[in-house]
């Protein structure tokens, strides 16, 4: 039977004799099974008042039990982050623990959000001196090691995100509790680093090597359950039994299971030698060393010294210290600004529910199912029911991949409501026009939707490249009518273009920027202009991969050439992924709309190439690439079938094929660079932050240098500008420069 108290709310953090000692006190859970009672609770919280302590980000108190409490609480920031200064602090609070030791030690957060989120990843930024690096490392070791051999029990009690440094404090205690919502993991590897914190070397020797491995290989996070089946957190737990469960490590009563056998056999030499020859390869499959060294250093590191913690830890700072200092860290450090930038601008609070989306097509269905999935209500209009059960039926695959519990698919599939008769557009508040791409059609489209929306709702488009000018004209509230422009496919690519105008209602671009912070979308603020930021730079990478296509080059080569640049895929491979009939729309658009002026000093000077006439023929051929199984490439279970490209040269040739490479690739990525560079003196984007973080996350341009313009500036703007200027004089007035370089230079 249901007990009273067990109908009580739990209570939001279990912080010991930290817990508030307020009238909420009546709501904190107790439980009949080892969990303590409310009344129970109120005498612990009146008998203990806990003075605030000496230190900034961290609080000490022990309990009646005689058990410590140690809560982090960084002083002015929302989530914990392991700086520098925290980690001193630690060292102070456990000189004070180390010479009056409690019966056992709890480390857990005070924030609502999770234990430590990782390092402050703001203090790796322009590291430049390995030495000082190592030494910074060595005093933030040392205290770890102390918190590790204290030897009275120490248990790490884990909600929310416990990553990297944060994991590496929760690896020094003998315990670790986690709650069920706790998700744990290294994400150093996106940094371009590994754990330094002695991560690499607590991790094999507490769970099996290979799952250790491959966690601060991929930088993947696991739940609390997965943690709890591979031994990494030894209960997982609800919030109101935690206090029972710290009592139970005080009473080194807690049953652990750690996979003891797999980290003898996996550790050991041979097995180790082994392993890593086959994770080597693997990891080389996904990232190259000469672009990605981090990964290969962790398995150098764990080949070497696995065997031998105390050389383990040693050689984990060097390698630490000197990955920092790389270019790829680096640039990687920047690119998580610039997430954290676009971030902060869908941080409002969005005040909506409810979605309508006008036509259930690729995108159409796919923006719909995406909505849904983060809790909105979306109703999917169409003119047919063919697509919006196609749309469905997708969105049920796509929910089935990422799900996790059969009531998390049901629910949102619930939500997306099929509307053939478009009933959903009077309550929603956000209409989103996914139809084909016709100007006339739109109209006609928004004239009949504005009948029926809200008068403060508001009517965003998809469209890829028409202006939002000429599709407002007619609208009674062009003041709130703007441009989402998602990219395909919608739940992989983060970025989404928030087009502007000069008629739009700034507020309501604020309510889009924090729509798109719900659905868990990263917005980029673009002017309507033609092909707003990723598809005018793209199309110029494309088209040039076309010329050199007409000229005989290999596609593989072609491709291969801007792979090994660091594009995620290349020029062709992407042309056939997009849909052959979406390039040739855009570019046709794109060529008739940057037309030279007839005075020369209008915005758009340079002409793109023509669009090739077989590019016409496949499309009317219906070969559109990999949708149809057939493009530039055939598609094999959603892979292009590809030849290996013909093998390197040696000698004399080997030189001049290096040097074909090389211009090569400036053909490809230079006219992207420089659109971007158009776009930015055009103000189509404010600043160099948006378009090399927009490009990142829209494109995955090699986000180990940092983005397209954070390249031209590494590699020098007068170098790039004769480059440019090189082939302008070779191949065509195409290449010639924007005149926006003369503001970067
Ligand atoms: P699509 O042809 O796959 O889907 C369009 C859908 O709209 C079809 O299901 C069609 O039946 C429906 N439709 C036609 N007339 C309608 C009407 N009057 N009312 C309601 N529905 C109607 O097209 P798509 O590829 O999803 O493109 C839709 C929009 O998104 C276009 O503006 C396109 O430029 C843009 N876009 C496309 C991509 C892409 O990769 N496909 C990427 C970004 C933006």
């Amino acid at each position: 039977m249901t007990t009273a108290l067990e109908l009580l709310k739990p209570r939001d953090l279990e912080l010991g004799p930290f817990t508030p000692a307020s009238d909420d006190a009546d709501e904190q859970a107790a439980g009949a099974d080892g969990g303590i009672t409310v009344d129970q609770l109120r005498r612990k919280v009146e008998a203990l008042s806990v003075p605030p302590g000496p230190w900034k980000n961290w609080r000490l108190a022990r309990d009646e039990d005689g058990i410590a409490w140690l809560l982090i609480d960084k002083q002015g920031s929302s989530a914990n982050t392991l700086s520098e200064d925290v980690v001193r602090e630690l060292g102070d609070v456990l000189s004070v623990i180390e010479n009056d030791p409690p019966k056992a030690l709890v480390i857990r957060s005070a924030k609502r959000g999770g234990f430590i989120a990782g390092a402050d990843v703001g203090e790796f930024r322009g590291s430049a001196a390995p030495n000082d690096i190592e030494a910074r490392l060595k005093l933030a070791h040392d205290v770890v090691d102390r918190l590790d051999r204290l030897n009275v029990p120490t248990v790490a009690v884990i909600h929310g995100y416990c990553l990297g440094g944060g994991l590496e404090v929760a690896l020094a205690c003998d315990y670790r509790i986690a709650t069920e919502d706790a998700r744990l993991g290294f994400p150093e590897v996106l940094l371009g680093l590994h754990p330094g914190l002695g991560g690499t070397v607590r991790l094999p020797r507490l769970i099996n090597p290979i799952e250790a491995m491959t966690m601060m290989l991929t930088g993947r996070t696991l739940r609390a359950r997965r943690a709890k089946s591979l031994g990494l957190v030894d209960a997982v737990t609800q919030e109101r039994h935690v206090y029972a469960a710290v009592r139970d490590v005080a009473a080194r009563k807690l049953k652990t299971a750690r996979p003891r056998w797999s980290i003898t056999l996996f550790n050991s030499g041979p097995a180790r030698a082994l392993l890593a020859a086959r994770m080597r390869k693997e990891t080389k499959a996904k990232a190259p060393p000469e672009h990605y060294p981090a990964p290969y250093a962790l398995i150098d590191l764990w080949e070497t010294h696995g065997g031998d913690p105390a050389a383990m830890q040693k050689a984990e700072i060097a390698s630490f210290a000197r990955l920092i200092v790389t270019s790829t860290a680096q640039n990687l450090v920047r690119v998580f600004f610039l997430r954290e930038r676009m971030k902060a601008l869908a941080d409002g609070k969005w005040p909506g529910t409810r979605v309508h989306v006008i036509g259930a097509g690729a995108m159409g269905g796919d923006i719909a199912a995406w909505c849904a999935w983060h809790g909105l209500t979306v109703s999917l209009g169409d003119v047919k029911a063919e697509p919006i059960a196609g749309a469905i039926k997708r969105a049920a695959d796509l929910y089935k991949k990422i799900g996790h519990t059969g009531t998390d698919i049901r629910d949102a599939l619930d939500r997306l409501v099929p509307d053939l008769r478009s009933d959903g557009i009077r309550s929603a508040d956000l209409v989103i026009e996914a139809a084909p791409e016709r100007l006339d059609l739109k109209q006609r489209i928004y004239a009949a939707a504005e009948q029926q929306m809200r008068s403060d709702a508001i009517l965003a488009t998809n469209t890829s490249s028409i202006a939002l000018e000429q599709l407002r004209t007619g609208l009674r509230r062009p003041d709130r009518f703007i441009g989402l422009h998602f990219f395909n496919p919608v739940s992989r690519m983060q970025l989404v273009e928030v087009v502007s105008h000069d008629a739009v209602d700034p507020s309501v671009l604020t309510a889009a920027n924090a729509f798109l912070g719900r659905i868990d979308r990263l917005p980029t603020p673009v002017k309507s202009s033609p092909g707003f930021l990723v598809n005018r730079a793209l199309m110029p990478y494309m088209m040039e991969a076309f010329i050199m296509l007409d000229a005989g080059t290999p596609k593989e080569t072609i491709d291969a050439a801007a792979e090994q640049f660091g594009m995620p895929m290349g020029p062709i491979e992407l042309a056939d992924e997009v849909g052959l009939d979406i390039c040739l729309s855009v570019a046709e658009h794109l060529r008739g709309a940057l037309k030279p002026s007839a005075d020369g000093r209008d915005m758009f000077e340079r002409p793109l190439p023509e669009v090739p006439q077989w590019l016409q023929d496949k499309v009317k051929k219906g070969e559109l690439g990999r949708k149809t199984g057939k493009g530039l490439y055939e598609w094999k279970s959603g892979k292009a079938v590809k030849h290996s490209p013909a093998a390197a040269p040696e000698g004399a040739d080997k030189a001049r094929a290096a040097e074909d490479l090389a211009e090569m690739t400036d053909r490809l990525i230079l006219p992207m660079v420089d659109a971007c560079v158009a776009c930015l003196r055009q103000r189509v984007v404010a600043d160099e932050e948006t378009v090399d973080g927009a490009m990142i996350f829209g494109t995955g341009f090699a986000p180990f240098r940092g983005g397209p313009l954070h390249y031209a500036r590494t590699r020098g703007v007068p170098n790039v500008l004769q480059a440019l200027e090189r082939l302008a004089a070779k191949y065509g007035e195409r290449f010639r420069p924007d005149p926006g370089w003369s503001q970067l230079a």
